[in-house]
């Protein structure tokens, strides 16, 4: 450990972490990175699909040491086969690798100044006169104090630090999406889309995805909600239909109930997955938690800069991050609110609806002609026309 007191402090070390640590450093303020495991990046838990967007807000490249498909479109299955295929908007974009992207992006925070430790464990927030002001942690064996004017949560979906700090950030099991993802080779896939397979016996509340990664390799998984089954019972009832060797498994869970109401208090701020900054409907949380982290790094820096870590002031963050994506991600949960109200019948008249029209010039008399014979898609199908 190199020193007792910094500027800036973050919790979690991937994209959360790295982002607001690199922007925060960016910005001259003197920052610590920790993260509990042993390695930046490992293990993944994501299907890697990443928009240009994201490349944009880190000011970087994508390089290719990690980029490993480029994708154009998407493929979407209705539960009863009928393909669905469109080019562009949220499906165009990037496959990498995280593990060389997760730890480029630490790297990056390191040469801006960040200090990292690693296998360091925060165990509780330092908090005098209700404004936090650094951490307790564990580092091979010994609890350590480091003070900081700033602590950023990028703990993820299991977070404490939002807790500890005394935001309300708990989420209903129900709202958290149980993943499970194979890295497989031997697909036949498309290796410019991405596949997306909707139904109750394929994944009950959310989809099966497939990304390809180039060769015949592809990352295959699948999210659900509100069943008692294992993802990685639905997942293995698909892959054993292929003839594919997996070479990676992940679990894990994304939190798909929108953003929490508070992301920050005197001397704290949280980010990423922590604070539910990941579209509820896609379950995307990369290009949302780099927007929302960069914002953090910077707010964080100022705050230092003027003395002034107080809620009044940190909440400058949170106008931020929610003028850039809050509309977004508000729409999504109501969205995912209706989408979880449709059942294989509704997705499947959806699908046949949306495959005979031209979506750029659709008609009034066609839609209701439509929702004449299916009432109960009048709502979503208004929303999204
Ligand atoms: C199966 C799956 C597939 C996904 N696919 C995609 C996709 O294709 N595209 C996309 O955009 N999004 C995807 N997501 C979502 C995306 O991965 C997350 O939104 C994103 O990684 C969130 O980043 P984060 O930094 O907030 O949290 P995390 O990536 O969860 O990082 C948190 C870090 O904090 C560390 N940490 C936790 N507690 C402590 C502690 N007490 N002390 C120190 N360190 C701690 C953890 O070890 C971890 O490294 C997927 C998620 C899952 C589960």
């Amino acid at each position: 450990m190199k020193k007792l007191k910094y500027d800036v402090i973050v919790v979690g070390g991937r994209i959360g972490g790295s982002t607001a640590s690199l922007f925060a450093s960016k910005s001259d303020v003197d920052v610590l990175m920790i993260e509990k495991r042993q390695e930046i990046g490992s293990p993944v838990q994501c299907a890697e699909g990443v928009t240009y967007g994201a490349f944009e807000t880190l000011e970087m490249e994508p390089s290719e040491r990690y980029v490993r498909t480029r994708v154009k479109g998407a493929h979407i299955h209705a539960p009863d086969g009928r393909k669905i295929s469109y080019e562009g908007g949220i499906a165009q974009g990037l496959i990498i690798d995280r593990k060389i992207f997760d730890k480029e992006l630490a790297i990056e925070s390191a040469k801006a100044g960040t200090d990292i430790m690693l296998k360091t464990s925060v165990k509780d927030l330092i908090i005098k006169d209700h404004n936090v002001c650094g951490v307790v942690a564990k580092h091979l064996g010994k609890t350590i104090e480091i003070h900081s004017n700033v602590v950023i949560g990028a703990d993820g979906v299991e977070s404490n630090m939002a807790r500890y700090a005394g935001i309300e950030a708990y989420r209903d099991p129900k709202n958290i999406a149980s993943c499970a993802q194979y890295e497989l080779v031997g697909m036949d896939v498309d290796p410019e889309y991405l596949e997306f397979y909707f139904g109750s016996k394929i994944a009950p509340n959310g989809y099966l995805w497939i990304f390809p990664k180039g060769d015949g390799v592809a990352n295959v998984g699948l999210g659900i909600r509100g069943t008692v089954d294992n993802a990685i019972d639905y997942l293995n009832r698909y892959v054993s239909k292929l003839d594919v060797t997996p070479v990676e498994l992940n679990i894990g869970g994304v939190p798909v109930s929108g953003p929490i109401e508070k992301t920050y208090t005197d001397g704290f701020l949280v980010v990423g997955d922590a604070a539910g900054q990941v579209d509820p409907i896609t379950g995307g949380g990369i290009h949302t938690t780099i927007s929302c982290a960069r914002t953090a790094g910077e707010v964080a820096a100022e705050s230092v800069k003027r003395e002034d870590s107080s809620a009044q002031f940190l909440k400058n963050y949170q106008s931020k991050w929610r003028e850039n994506i809050g509309k977004s991600l508000d729409k999504s949960v109501k969205y995912r609110n209706m989408a979880d109200k449709l059942n294989d019948k509704d997705m499947n008249a959806l699908a046949e609806f949306i495959e005979t029209q031209d979506l750029e010039a659709i008609s009034k008399i066609s839609v209701l002609k439509f929702v004449g014979k299916h009432p109960n898609l009048m709502k979503i199908l208004t929303e999204i026309l």
